[in-house]
């Protein structure tokens, strides 16, 4: 980050936090005529958080981050233990960015105002009671209207009894000298690696057909050595790649999976991203439930309204969220069983609507009705009478 901070301290919008949640929200901003202009402060301590990222995520209608969608994927493969299955996601795409493209067009398009203030710089406290917020930055304080926060200041303080696992998982970029890819077709899921550790899946994303994305993801208490991810890789590669290989990146990630409703506000502090909630307890997605909430906010802001986040973690779906993670969380239903009679059961985009949050009750009874019904009904009853 290059531009310093303005001697006057006060803002109309300051956003803590320059990461998905916080680069999505001043974008939508800037391209709104009514928001355009308003004096805004983005504070990160680091300008590389997302450069060795990659999100997925996927939609029916195309967002403001097209144009840096860098691959996209008509059909996908689920594969569980003695099911495979191939299916196109019509009315979705599912889309991969690239941090650092996410990165450099967002900054690009803010270089253009010269009402947004960029700084980096540690922010330390931050206060949203009476009429103005303010923020403490490496022992200085700003002002704004709103403070959008998405700066996790500490860890969840989990209740006895509140499922908590991590999702945790490491990927390898390859090249293969053998053009074994499909680029139309990623792998969401791919179950047919050990399953002791919990819930473990590969998730293939081929850039080219000879290159892809091959990243090994568990669900679980505790992360492995980095050499057991590792391992496992390298033996999926082996099994179901077939070509000599060579490793060009990697990218590795815990995200919390947790049933813990963050606080969405707290005055004129409203809190985005991670920080705000918006990370889907049962999956780890978080990119689509951020582009929702700041389109809200954003909204909002447009027509003069008090922002309000409005995220999924008062509806009904972070009820399903809880208890399927309650269930992983307890494994008396290998992960693997689980996800295999949802996706053999179910049209995959149907899946898709229900882990996008989209479906309808309707819907819902329908893809519920093909999970195990002891474990689940135990689940739904603790979490509704714990
Ligand atoms: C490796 C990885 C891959 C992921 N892939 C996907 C995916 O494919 N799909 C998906 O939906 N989700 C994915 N996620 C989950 C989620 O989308 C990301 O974590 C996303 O970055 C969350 O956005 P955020 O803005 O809430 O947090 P962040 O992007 O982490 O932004 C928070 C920002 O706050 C800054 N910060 C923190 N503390 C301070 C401080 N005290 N002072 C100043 N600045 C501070 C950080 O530097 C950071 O830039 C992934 C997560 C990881 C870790």
């Amino acid at each position: 980050m290059t531009k310093s901070a303005h001697n006057n301290n006060r803002f109309d919008y300051i956003i803590a936090g320059a990461g998905c949640a916080g680069l999505s929200l001043v974008v939508r901003l800037l391209q709104q005529a009514s928001t355009c202009n308003k004096r805004i402060l983005l504070v990160d301590r680091t300008n590389a958080s997302m450069l060795n990222k990659t999100w997925c995520f996927w939609e029916e209608v195309p967002d403001i981050f097209e144009p840096i969608v860098h691959r996209q994927y008509k059909q996908l493969w689920y594969h569980g233990k003695g099911y495979s299955q191939l299916s196109d996601i019509h009315p979705y795409r599912y889309k991969l960015i690239r941090g650092e493209d996410f990165h450099k067009y967002c900054m690009d398009l803010i270089a253009r105002f010269h009402n947004v203030e960029v700084l980096t710089g540690e922010v330390t406290g931050m206060n949203g009671e009476g009429e103005e917020a303010q923020v403490n930055i490496d022992g200085i304080e700003y002002r704004a209207d709103y403070i959008f926060n998405s700066i996790l200041f500490k860890q969840p303080e989990l209740k006895p009894n509140q499922p908590y696992l991590l999702q945790h998982f490491r990927g390898w970029f390859i090249q293969t000298t053998q053009p074994v890819f499909d680029p139309g077709a990623a792998t969401l899921m791919d179950f047919r690696v050990p399953q002791e550790q919990g819930a473990s899946f590969v998730y293939v994303m081929p850039l080219s057909p000879d290159r892809a994305l091959v990243e090994y993801t568990l669900f679980s208490e505790k992360l492995l050595k980095p050499e057991e991810y590792e391992k496992t890789i390298s033996a999926y590669i082996g099994e179901y790649l077939h070509s000599e290989y060579s490793i060009t990146g990697k990218e590795d990630g815990v995200i919390p999976m947790t049933s813990y409703r963050f606080p969405e506000t707290d005055g004129r502090i409203i809190h985005i991203g991670t920080a705000g909630g918006q990370t889907k307890p049962s999956s780890g997605y978080t990119f689509q439930f951020i582009q929702r909430q700041s389109q809200i906010l954003a909204s909002q802001l447009d027509k003069g309204e008090r922002p309000v986040p409005s995220g999924f973690q008062r509806t009904r779906f972070h009820f399903y969220d809880t208890v399927l993670l309650r269930v992983l969380a307890r494994k008396d239903v290998p992960g693997e069983a689980i996800f295999t009679r949802l996706f053999s059961r179910n049209r995959l985009s149907r899946v898709l609507q229900f882990l996008a949050n989209q479906s309808n009750p309707a819907g819902e009874i329908r893809l519920i009705s093909a999970l195990p019904k002891w474990p689940f009904l135990k689940a739904a009853l603790n979490q509704l009478f714990r």
